[in-house]
This record gives C-alpha cells, sequence and structure tokens, in this order.
C-alpha cells in the first residue's frame, strides 16, 4: 500500500511522517497530510464507517495511521441541530447548527486534539506546547494528561475566557502567561518547540487538521448528503481549512456527491482574511491589535491563512465580517430560540449568515449548516456582562410581585 505522507501546500515537497515538521523544509510553507484515498473502495468504508459510532475514530480508514491506539474520550459525535425557530426567524427552508461545543472539553479542539496527540505518543515525545487563545490550550492539557505527557500552554495574560482559564489549569498544564497577544504567544511558542524540543500541538500541526475534517465528514452522514453552504468561524483559520478538506475528500472517495460552498466569518476587529477576500489578494495584512469580545477569534495574524484562503476560495465562497454587537444578539438568539449555548465566536457564525442572505450572498432555499464551535459555558463573564442582571428581592410574595410587575 502507499503510504500517507506530509506535503507542502506550495511546493508540493514531501516528508515523512515520522519527522517532526511543521513547515516546508524547502519553502518554509504549511504542510498538509496526504494519505492514499485512491485505494480506498467506496463501498467497503461505507460499511466500515456505517458499523461504527459517529465520531472522529469512525473515519480511521481516512485518518493518519496511529500504531499505539489513539488517545480519545470520543469526541465528536456532536448534535447536528435542526433549527425550526431561527430558520424561520431567518427565513430560510433549511438551517442547521453543528454544535462542536458538546465535544468533551466544549470546544471543536478536541476533535484534532485526539489525532495529534495520539501522533505525539507514537512519536515518542514526552512534551507538548501549544499557544491558545483559550480552548486549544483547554484541550491540549485534557489530551495530554490522559497520554501521561507534560503540557506547557502559553496564552496572552489577562486575555483568556474563564472557563477555558480553568481548564487548563484543573487538567494540570503548566500556563504560562505572556505579557503581549496571542500573536505573540504564537511566536514564542515556535521558537521553544524548536530551542527546547516541544512538540507543537498548535493548527500549523497538519495532524490536528486530519481529525478536524471529520467534522465535515459527520455533517453528510448526518444530513445524508453534503450541504449546500457552510458558514464557519475563523481564526486561524485552521477549521475551515480542514472541513474543506473534509468534504473534499468525503466527496473523492465517493461517499457524497457535492461540497457546500464555504464563508468565512470573522470579526471587525481582526479579520485579516476578510480584508484579503474585499481586496481579491491571495496575501493578508496582519491585524496589529486585534480586538473582539469573540476571544477565540482575536488572532490578527492567522498561521493558516494561506490554507483557508484557498479553501474558501476552492468552495467557491468568501469571508465577510461581523461587529461584536451582532455576535452578541447572534449568540442571545441561538440561546432564546433554539436553547443552543455558545460562546461569541461560535455565535459569529450566526451573525455571519444573516449579512449573507441580506446581501443576497446566500440564497435562502439553501441547505445551511453554521458551525458552532464552542460553548457558552467556557465564557461566563461575556454572557453575564451581556445579559440582563438578576433581580435581588425579599422573600416575600409582595416583593416578587413588584418584581415582576404583576
Ligand atoms: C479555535 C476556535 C475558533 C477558530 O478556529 P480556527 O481554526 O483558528 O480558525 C473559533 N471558535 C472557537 C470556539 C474556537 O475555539
Ligand atoms: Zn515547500
Amino acid at each position: 500500500m502507499a503510504s500517507e505522507i506530509v506535503k507542502c501546500i506550495e511546493c508540493g515537497k514531501e516528508h515523512s511522517t515520522s519527522d517532526i515538521v511543521y513547515t516546508c523544509s524547502g519553502c518554509g510553507n504549511l504542510l498538509e497530510v496526504s494519505l492514499p484515498l485512491r485505494e480506498l473502495d467506496t463501498e467497503t468504508v461505507r460499511s466500515a464507517f456505517d458499523s461504527r459510532p459517529l465520531g472522529v475514530w469512525r473515519y480511521r480508514e481516512m485518518l493518519p495511521e496511529i500504531a499505539c491506539g489513539p488517545v480519545s474520550m470520543d469526541e465528536g459525535g456532536t448534535p447536528l441541530h435542526r433549527c425550526s425557530t431561527l430558520s424561520e426567524r431567518l427565513g430560510v427552508a433549511e438551517l442547521y447548527i453543528k454544535f462542536d461545543g458538546m465535544n468533551p472539553t466544549g470546544s471543536f479542539k478536541d476533535r484534532g486534539m485526539t489525532v495529534g496527540v495520539s501522533k505525539a505518543v507514537d512519536l515518542g515525545v514526552r512534551k507538548v506546547a501549544c499557544a491558545s487563545t483559550g480552548n486549544t490550550s483547554a484541550s491540549l492539557a485534557a489530551y495530554a494528561g490522559l497520554a501521561s505527557l507534560r503540557c506547557v500552554v502559553i496564552i496572552p495574560s489577562g486575555q483568556i475566557a474563564l472557563g477555558k482559564l480553568s481548564q487548563a489549569m484543573m487538567h494540570g498544564a503548566k500556563v504560562l502567561a505572556v505579557r503581549g497577544n496571542f500573536d505573540d504567544a504564537m511566536e514564542l511558542v515556535i521558537l521553544a518547540g524548536k530551542e527546547l524540543k516541544l512538540y507543537v500541538l498548535n493548527s500549523v500541526n497538519p495532524f490536528r487538521i486530519e481529525g478536524q475534517k471529520t467534522a465535515a465528514m459527520e455533517v453528510c452522514d448526518q444530513l445524508g448528503r453534503a450541504p449546500d453552504t457552510l458558514v464557519i468561524p475563523v481564526g486561524n483559520g485552521g477549521n475551515s481549512a480542514a472541513y474543506w478538506k473534509g468534504f473534499s475528500e468525503y466527496r473523492q472517495v465517493g461517499l457524497t456527491d457535492a461540497v457546500p460552498v464555504i464563508y468565512g466569518i470573522q470579526a471587525e476587529g481582526a479579520a485579516p482574511i476578510a480584508r484579503a477576500f474585499e481586496r481579491g489578494e491571495e496575501r493578508i495584512d496582519p491585524v496589529k491589535e486585534p480586538e473582539t469580545v469573540a476571544t477565540a477569534i482575536r488572532i490578527g495574524n492567522p498561521a493558516n491563512w494561506k490554507k483557508t484562503i484557498r479553501a474558501i476560495k476552492s468552495s467557491g465562497g468568501t469571508s465577510i465580517t461581523v461587529t461584536d454587537e451582532e455576535i452578541i444578539e447572534a449568540q442571545k438568539m441561538i440561546a432564546r430560540t433554539e436553547g443552543l449555548f455558545v460562546e461569541p465566536a461560535a455565535a459569529s457564525s450566526i451573525a455571519g449568515l444573516e449579512k449573507l442572505l441580506e446581501r443576497g450572498t446566500v440564497d435562502s432555499d439553501q441547505r445551511i449548516v453554521c458551525v458552532a464551535t464552542g460553548h457558552g459555558l467556557k465564557d461566563p463573564d461575556s454572557a453575564i456582562r451581556n445579559s440582563e442582571k438578576p433581580v435581588e428581592i425579599d422573600p416575600d410574595m409582595e416583593s416578587l410581585r413588584a418584581a415582576l410587575g404583576s
């Protein structure tokens, strides 16, 4: 059997999957895992997948080979929630939310970490590290604990949501808070990876993308076909690129016959990818001081910019921005009409969809999936800040009646 390789997205240079590399040794661009998918028989993989529960490892024939047995907590298999009230309100025929906040640590990052940390064990590394706006560190800390690896996470000081910070601390990671932003943390972890021999599990690690692509395959299996339109938040751009890889490979193997148009949503104050689309360039101008309530996508210099611009373009989509107010409004609307509590970054996909519908970019008769990337409990501060305060009353009916205005 032809074996899997890691390949440069620019010059095509091949690297061995047993080397620790994140960028091309020839030209410095990002790498992606290339699997011998041509050898897969559609019928055989279909029945293999169907014999297993929904989740990342259901798709193991389309994932990198892991010798040590996966480091897993049954990640993936998240709900594809049909939004009846919300679709009526937005005037669309069919709207779903892929609620990846229902993963073990509360975000889609677990899909990538189960593959990435399994690979780390295979490679024999003992120490793993990441830079993080929060969810990556929560997920890596949990999986490193599960695999008995030492874990260092580098976060921007004072800029990480409380739930996420508490997870990294509770799972026993060494938490380093840099006086700087995420982009500074990212630069530092890449240097630390080289100099201190830490295995870096940010989304520049191509094995993480492999795990994350399974979300697209799940969506196809849950719908019985590919959606027409996928709307997804974009921070570093790893997840949007992963979805595109998942949909494309599913079609390549013959498990679906179409791929969706992908729309990448960024926050107004942290939108280098959306700006690149506005200019029509395959190049970004990093944002020096990114700012948004959606901390998971507060990223000024996205590591995967080239991958995600190409993915979104190949799908026929584009990238647009939403404001913080639109994000918070969407977060409340999802919570109040569909019962789903998603974090601000996750709500940006619904905010983005509203805008795309208004502009006529997306038609109302499409089968639409919005990705909700993380759980609302991750960021209780933002939820409390943006909601009506509890009304304090005395413990008697008079006070209660007065408070209810009845
Ligand atoms: C990581 C994350 C994102 C951004 O994903 P990228 O792969 O960096 O584009 C969006 N939302 C949530 C909740 C996240 O944790
Ligand atoms: Zn190269």
